[in-house]
């Protein structure tokens, strides 16, 4: 069946809950057996039905179902949050002496795990230039690699790589290959299907969709599959059974809220290219994206979040322009229905390249309003860097 037909009816089944059309949230931490025969079955597989409120409930299992399917994934975890999947994924394989390949333009909170509590840990991680080649990728690779984590396009500056290729390489040394795949979503890239063993979403993006609730989800293939669940369960990371709610009610009009997301975003970005303010747009569904060809051969759309270069500009001038923008709100996280902006550095989050621009960079989320007025906010926002 078709990809919007499933978004509405995966992980559902109304007949186990007295014909309800969504699964109930049921608040809980213990769960009662009936006997010492069926505590002593359940314990054999704790990940598997009910068993303790901190290894899930019918709604996270639920959630679980729909999001695995959606990427063609053996099995879903569920995580309080985005950065938790990252942790919990890297923890599946982190080990004393272990040698991790990270992409450059990775999410900063990721690159604050490897060189913080993963390097206490001993493993050491070395940065890539996301756009690398597997040949040259692979001269990087020793037998103490253990993952290759990607994040295409990166969430500030865009660049993609060669998803296929380099983790064609990385399974010839058997190092597994993870991705943050939370720009794209399962929608836009199926991160398995293009080689990703372990394809991780913070949900608190569009899965979630309303800017109300932190959550993460990691879909694995079989092989990865019980030593992520095994990684999460053992440090304690559960999601509350609200939240998870949330996830899965956003994932059912999922495939309605992207498209208008992309369709801004595309319309935001081609105007911004035109303007005289503007140095670069950084937008990979773009003819002049660098990575355009990777972007139209491996994603099936874009999502609403691009960034611009300006043209050098004091700091005056840009607090003039984005303290008085009455439809972006500045503030962190996206995929809600809103509208955001945000000046980011980038050159403070690479070490492996050189950023190497001189204007200042906005991040922009293009939420779900109209694009003539985001468009008119933008312009008199522009206006106002002159001053
Ligand atoms: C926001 C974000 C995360 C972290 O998600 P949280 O739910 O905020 O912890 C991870 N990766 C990317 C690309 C993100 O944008």
């Amino acid at each position: 069946m078709k990809r919007a037909t499933r978004l509405v009816h995966a992980g559902r089944d109304p007949a186990a809950q007295q014909g309800m059309v969504n699964p109930p949230v049921y608040h809980a931490s213990t769960v009662i057996f009936e006997s010492l025969d069926a505590l002593e079955k359940a314990s054999k597989n704790p990940f598997e039905g009910m068993y303790y409120g901190r290894n899930g409930t019918p709604v996270q299992f639920a959630f679980e179902s729909a999001v695995a399917e959606m990427e063609g994934a053996f099995g879903a975890v569920t995580t309080c949050s985005g950065l938790a999947a990252i942790t919990a994924a890297l923890m599946s394989v982190a080990e004393q002496g272990a040698h991790f390949l990270v992409t450059d333009n990775v999410y900063g909170p990721t690159r604050k795990l490897c060189d913080g509590l993963l390097r206490r840990l001993g493993v050491t991680t070395e940065y890539f230039d996301p756009t690398l080649s597997a040949d040259a990728l692979e001269e990087r690779i020793t037998p103490a690699t253990r993952v290759l984590f990607l994040e295409a396009p990166g969430s500030l500056t865009f660049e993609i790589s060669d998803v296929p290729a380099l983790a064609e390489m990385a399974h010839r040394h058997d190092v597994t290959v993870m991705a943050d795949n939370t720009w794209a979503t399962p929608l836009y890239f199926n991160a398995l299907e293009h080689g990703v063993d372990v394809s991780i979403h913070a949900a608190t993006k569009y899965l979630v969709g309303h800017a109300d609730a932190m959550l993460g989800v990691i879909n694995c293939n079989e092989a990865h599959y019980m030593a992520v669940r095994k990684s999460a369960a053992g440090m304690g990371y559960c999601a509350g059974p609200d939240d998870i709610y949330l996830g899965l009610r956003g994932l059912r009009t999922l495939g309605q809220r992207l498209p208008t997301h992309e369709t801004t975003a595309l319309a935001l970005a081609d105007w911004l290219a035109a303007q005289p303010e503007i140095a670069r747009v950084l937008h990979p569904a773009r003819a002049d994206h660098p990575q355009h060809d990777l972007f139209v051969r491996d994603f099936a759309g874009s999502s609403g979040l691009f960034a611009v270069v300006l043209k050098p500009v004091g700091r005056g001038g840009l607090a003039a322009m984005l303290d008085k923008l009455e439809l972006f709100g500045m503030g962190f996280s996206w995929g809600g229905y809103e509208s955001l902006i945000l000046a980011v550095d980038p050159s403070r989050s690479r070490t492996a390249t050189d950023w190497g621009e001189d204007g200042p960079t906005l991040r922009i989320h293009a939420g779900l309003e109209d694009p003539q007025d985001l468009i008119d906010d933008l312009a008199a926002g522009l206006k106002r860097l002159h001053r």
